[in-house]
């Protein structure tokens, strides 16, 4: 079989220098030889690490979101509860865990786990195999059934293609990916291309040389669940680390053994994303009639959620060395230097129904508490 380095260098001499969006999409997804279809990319052994691996305390609270949530939609006993991308399935055993008294909860909801890696499928499947809840899983998040929705996804939009611009004399210019020599190399594409259109027109005026980006790919999965949203009700909590202005930048990068690395080598050893453009997601939704929940930091949102009250818990039942490990772990996700401020969340909900916990006007960390 081939390797995916010849994969794509063979594509390359047949077609041409292809985008960054087309790369990123082979490198990570390619069903043999993709950085997510044969490896658990996550946790210390891996190349990088997220919240609800550092902490059970980011799923739980997750699971009072949903769960309250749930209850302010009048509490349907036919909810679909989804999670896109969900890793090695640790954020739904801790929010399911968190929710096993609520009464009627787990007995209204169908879980949908919406994973393109058949090795994290796996890994996903053993996380929960002792669940008692119904659970499904998908390739693709088309095919979840209608219903009511609550859906949440960490870390999953970074990980979806972009199209990344440079700006020249003649315009902004795709930035695409050749091969020479037996390398892989940047290059800028000689003319106008397709995803150029999505381009913001109030960056016409960028200096040269700036960089800009857009996902169409970011786009369509937030239009898939505006309008479910829409539809059937529910809401969706995306949490993820990105930027709430956007301006013109690269923020394309590969990382392995929790290491910045070259995005161009080592090709599907290493993982590749993107900072996730929130105005792109905000504005899309809205256009589907959706209400964004303007973003919160991570910090504000575990904050509102009652992340000291939940940790102060934990540390009640735990040994010294214990304690040190939820301390920490609290810190990694809470403090401005490390995940608080750069993760941002947004909510996504029907137009007149109730803003979720941590969004609205009544959510200052009382919600683990109670
Ligand atoms: N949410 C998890 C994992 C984040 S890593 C956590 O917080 O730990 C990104 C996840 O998205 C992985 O599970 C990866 O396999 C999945 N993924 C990436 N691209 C995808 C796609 N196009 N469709 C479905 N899942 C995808």
């Amino acid at each position: 079989m081939q390797t995916l380095k010849q994969r794509l260098s063979t594509l390359i001499e047949e077609r041409g220098p292809i985008t960054i969006a087309d790369f990123m999409q082979i490198v990570l997804t390619d069903p043999n030889h993709g950085y997510y279809s044969k490896q658990d990319p996550l946790g210390a052994q891996g190349d990088f690490i997220t919240a609800p691996e550092i902490s059970q305390v980011f799923g739980e609270l997750l699971g009072i979101w949903c769960a309250h949530y749930w209850h302010e939609l009048g509490e349907p006993s036919n909810t679909m509860l989804v999670e896109l991308g969900p890793g090695r399935g640790t954020l739904m055993k801790d929010l399911l865990r968190a929710t096993k008294n609520v009464p009627n909860f787990h007995k209204s909801i169908t879980v949908h786990m919406v994973e393109s890696s058949p090795v994290l499928t796996q890994k996903q499947q053993q996380t929960l195999s002792g669940e008692k809840v119904k659970i499904q899983w998908h390739a693709d998040f088309s095919t979840v059934p209608d219903g009511i929705t609550l859906l949440v996804a960490n870390e999953f939009f970074d990980a979806l293609p972009i199209h990344q611009f440079v700006k020249t004399t003649q315009g902004w210019r795709e930035r695409l990916v050749g091969y020479q020599k037996s390398q892989f190399t940047f290059t800028l594409a000689k003319h106008e291309t397709p995803a150029a259109k999505l381009i913001p027109p109030k960056f016409a005026d960028a200096p040269n040389n700036s960089f800009i980006e857009v996902s169409p790919a970011c786009a369509a999965v937030m239009h898939q669940i505006s309008e479910r949203i829409m539809h059937f009700g529910g809401a969706a909590l995306i949490i993820d680390y990105g930027y709430t202005f956007k301006e013109p930048a690269d923020t394309l990068q590969a990382v392995k053994d929790h290491q910045y690395h070259s995005v161009l080598e080592d090709i599907g050893d290493a993982d590749i994303t993107a900072h996730v453009d929130f105005p792109l997601l905000a504005g899309t939704a809205m256009a589907a009639g959706a209400k964004v929940h303007p973003a919160v930091s991570q910090f504000q949102l575990l904050q509102a959620l009652g992340i000291q009250f939940r940790a102060a818990s934990l540390i009640k039942k735990a040994t010294p060395e214990q304690q040190e490990d939820i301390i920490r772990a609290v810190e990694r996700l809470m403090h401005p230097n490390e995940m608080g401020t750069l993760f941002k969340c947004i909510a996504i909900t029907q137009p007149d129904a109730p803003a979720p916990l941590g969004f609205g006007p009544i959510s200052d960390g009382q919600a683990a508490k109670a």
